[in-house]
């Protein structure tokens, strides 16, 4: 059976959610208040509907329990934001992800049991920061505050070097996961598999010790 999705609010993060969602063929739910916002999405999401989702019968007559996963993204009204998310916490939903318009809404929604509390301006702005100080990191995943993950592009400085000749764990303390070739992916390469110019390496390791590997081996010049 398809999963059934709800995505509440269709701002321009909410719409895109419930767009791709459709696309990967999933059965989406669309709420909001504005009826132009529901007049809009009514041809794209399975379902639309006008609604307030901070009215707790509302809620329940959409039988938004049985739902698989409800999105919350209604960034500016917090006030909204925070109490759709503890209904539908109360209503026993399975799966609740909300956007978080700062630290302090996240540090709420994380309190009263939102399952997946995102972030993306603050994530966007991450990554972007990361690729302005060196072309070759192509993206960043925060997993807490000290580790993350990091797409790197092999430039000059490591073509045809293979991973014991760079010797990236013990140096740096850091793990290649994967190296992506065009289409192709390795997971866990060996340490003589070599590095070609334009490869993609997956690296996790500690913050510090993956700036200081950005630093010595992926900051070609253009
Ligand atoms: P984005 O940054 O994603 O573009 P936005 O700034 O366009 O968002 P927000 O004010 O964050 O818009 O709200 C997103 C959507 O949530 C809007 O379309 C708004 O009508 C809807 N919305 C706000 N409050 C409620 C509510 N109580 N119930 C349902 N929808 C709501």
């Amino acid at each position: 059976m398809k999963k059934q999705f709800a995505v509440i609010g269709l701002g321009r993060f909410g719409g895109s959610i419930c767009q791709s969602l459709v696309k990967q063929g999933m059965e989406v739910l669309a709420i909001d208040i504005s009826e132009d916002k529901i007049n809009k999405y009514a041809n794209i999401a399975t379902h639309a509907v006008i609604a307030d989702s901070t009215d707790e019968d509302t809620l329940k007559s959409l039988g938004i329990r049985n739902f698989d996963h409800v999105i919350v993204a209604i960034g500016d009204n917090i006030q909204s934001s925070i109490l759709t998310t503890l209904m539908l916490v109360e209503q026993g939903v399975r799966h609740i992800t909300v956007k978080a318009q700062n630290d302090y809404h996240e540090k709420v929604l994380n309190k009263i049991g939102a399952h997946k509390v995102v972030h993306p301006e603050r994530d966007m702005g991450v990554r972007i920061a990361h690729n302005i100080v060196s072309k070759n990191v192509l993206d960043y995943l925060e997993l807490s505050d000290e580790y993350s993950i990091v797409e790197l592009m092999a430039g000059e400085t490591v073509n045809g070097k293979s991973l014991i000749d760079l010797n990236i764990r013990a140096k740096f303390g850091c793990n290649i996961m994967a190296i992506k070739r065009k289409e192709e992916i390795n997971v866990s390469p060996t340490a003589d598999e070599l590095i070609i110019q334009g490869d993609i390496l997956i690296v996790i390791g500690a913050d510090n010790d993956l700036n200081r590997l950005e630093q010595d081996l992926f900051n070609d010049e253009d």
